[in-house]
């Protein structure tokens, strides 16, 4: 993307154009202020690819995690892995955002966020959160068809589909794609 993406309007963005496994954890960090390190690494790389910059991103977790520890700590432990996502420091790799099967195979454990929902959420929780974000009986039953079998990619394509009023199923692959294809859809 040429344009910034700015951090003001990331809460409204993950409502609307962030699959399931970006909105759990952005969800994630305004209410817990914090999480873990994988979960870090996979929203943080993600951010960085819909056009947040390093200096948003700074400012993004510093002003949520700030809210339950202090700001040299914050400094010490948290923000040399921004830099370094950033290709800012240590090898100075231009690191690339997860893919689906990347994340797919991120086992999470309790108080993780990361992860792909429609594989590490048990059914039960899955409907609940789904109906949460508006989607009716009838169209969690389509996305929960995929999900049941394994295929959650092609869940979380029905998922785009449904909420964008969509007439094609994208196929989703990567989390940055399905954003694009939001984006795209949106006009
Ligand atoms: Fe995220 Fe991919 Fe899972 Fe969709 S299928 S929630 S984009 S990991």
């Amino acid at each position: 993307r040429d344009a910034a993406v700015p951090i003001e309007s990331l809460d409204q963005l993950s409502k609307t154009s962030m699959p399931l496994c970006m909105r759990i954890c952005h969800e994630h960090i305004r209410a817990n202020h914090h999480i873990k390190h994988t979960g870090r690494m996979q929203y943080g790389l993600f951010l960085k690819g819909i056009g947040v910059t390093l200096e948003d991103s700074l400012r993004f977790w510093r002003e949520e995690f700030t809210k339950k520890m202090d700001s040299d700590k914050f400094t010490r432990s948290y923000e040399y892995n921004i830099y370094h996502n950033y290709g800012k420091k240590g090898s100075m790799v231009n690191y690339t955002p997860y893919s689906c099967a990347k994340i797919i195979k991120d086992v999470a454990g309790p108080g993780d966020c990361h992860g792909c929902p429609y594989k590490n959420m048990d059914q039960g929780s899955l409907k609940s959160k789904l109906s949460s974000y508006g989607l009716s009986a009838s169209a969690i039953e389509e996305v929960m068809f995929f999900v049941s079998r394994g295929h959650y990619q092609i869940g979380c394509g029905k998922y785009f589909q449904l909420t964008h009023n969509s007439s094609v199923e994208p196929s989703i692959n990567h989390p940055n794609n399905y954003f694009e294809e939001s984006q795209m859809a949106m006009g």
